[in-house]
C-alpha cells in the first residue's frame, strides 16, 4: 500500500497547487496603523506582475495607473458560477477588497475588474462626501444607480479603442456601457462575443462525472469513479487495478467509454 500513499499524496500536492494558482493575492496596502506603506513603485510593480498575464497587454499600464490612485486589496478567486468579481466596501478594520474570478478571459477580466473598481469608486465618493457634509445629506446610492453607471463609463473610457479590445468587442461593449447592467454576462450580445475569447477547457470536476465513468488525473492515470465516502471518490486505477480515494472536486478529464 506504500505506494497507493505516494500516489495519494501526489494527488494532494497536485491539488494543492492548482488552489494556489487561484488565490494569488494582492496586499496592495496595508491598514494598520504603523506599518509603512510600499512605495509607488513597488506597488505598481506588484500590480503588475500579478494582473499582467491576465489583462490584454494594451490595458496594463491604465490599470496600473487607476488602481494605483485608489488602492485596494484585490484578490483573484477560483471560478464561481454566481458572478465573475465583487466588490466588499471597508469595514471596520477591513480594506475595501475586490474580488475577480482567475478562470475569465483577458477582456472579460477587464471588464469585471472596471466593474468593481466603479464600486470602489462610488464608495469613496460617498465616504468623502459624508465626511464632508452629514450623514444625513446624501442616501446611500443604488449599486447599479447612476452614480455607478457614469463612473464604469469613464474608467472603461480609457480601454475603448483597438489596441485594446478587438473589433468583434469593441461595438458591442460600446453599446453595453450607454446603459450598463449589473452583470456583463446579463448582456446577451456582449457575452456572446467575449465568450468566443474563452479557452477551450475539457476540465469538470470529479464530483460532476457520473458513476461509473473514467476519466484521467492531470492526463496521466486513467481511473475509473466509484462510490462517495465522505469527501472523496472511490477511483479505481485502469492500469493497476489499484484504488485511490480522490478528492471530490478534483479537477479531472471525462473519457468517453471505450476511448480509454
Ligand atoms: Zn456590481
Amino acid at each position: 500500500m506504500l505506494h497507493a500513499t505516494i500516489i495519494q499524496k501526489n494527488v494532494t500536492a497536485l491539488l494543492s497547487n492548482k488552489i494556489k494558482r487561484f488565490t494569488l493575492q494582492l496586499s496592495l496596502f496595508q491598514q494598520k496603523p504603523g506599518v509603512a506603506k510600499p512605495s509607488a513603485s513597488r506597488f505598481g510593480e506588484k500590480i503588475r506582475s500579478v494582473l499582467g498575464p491576465r489583462l490584454p497587454v494594451n490595458a496594463l499600464g491604465e490599470i496600473v495607473e487607476q488602481i494605483s490612485a485608489n488602492p485596494i486589496s484585490l484578490k483573484i478567486v477560483r471560478q464561481r458560477t454566481s458572478k465573475s468579481g465583487d466588490f466588499r466596501a471597508p469595514h471596520r478594520d477591513t480594506p475595501a477588497r475586490i474580488t475577480v474570478n482567475g478562470n475569465l478571459n483577458p477582456y472579460a477580466f477587464l471588464i469585471t475588474l472596471v466593474h468593481e473598481l466603479a464600486h470602489h469608486h462610488v464608495n469613496l465618493d460617498h465616504t468623502r462626501t459624508m465626511l464632508k457634509f452629514s450623514f444625513r445629506r446624501k442616501t446611500k446610492p443604488l449599486p447599479h444607480g447612476q452614480e455607478w453607471k457614469t463612473k464604469f463609463q469613464l474608467l472603461m473610457s480609457p480601454y475603448l479603442n483597438s489596441g485594446v479590445f478587438p473589433n468583434d468587442i469593441l461595438p458591442v461593449l460600446m453599446l453595453y456601457l450607454q446603459n450598463p447592467k449589473a452583470s456583463s454576462s446579463a448582456d446577451h450580445q456582449l457575452s456572446r462575443v467575449l465568450k468566443k475569447y474563452d479557452p477551450a477547457d475539457a476540465t469538470m470536476r470529479l464530483e460532476e462525472l457520473p458513476f461509473d465513468a473514467v476519466f484521467t488525473l492531470h492526463g496521466r492515470r486513467i481511473f475509473r469513479k466509484k462510490e462517495k465516502l465522505r469527501t472523496r471518490f472511490r477511483c479505481i486505477c485502469m492500469h493497476t487495478n489499484r484504488i485511490y480515494l480522490v478528492n471530490a472536486g478534483a479537477p479531472v478529464e471525462l473519457i468517453p467509454e471505450g476511448a480509454g
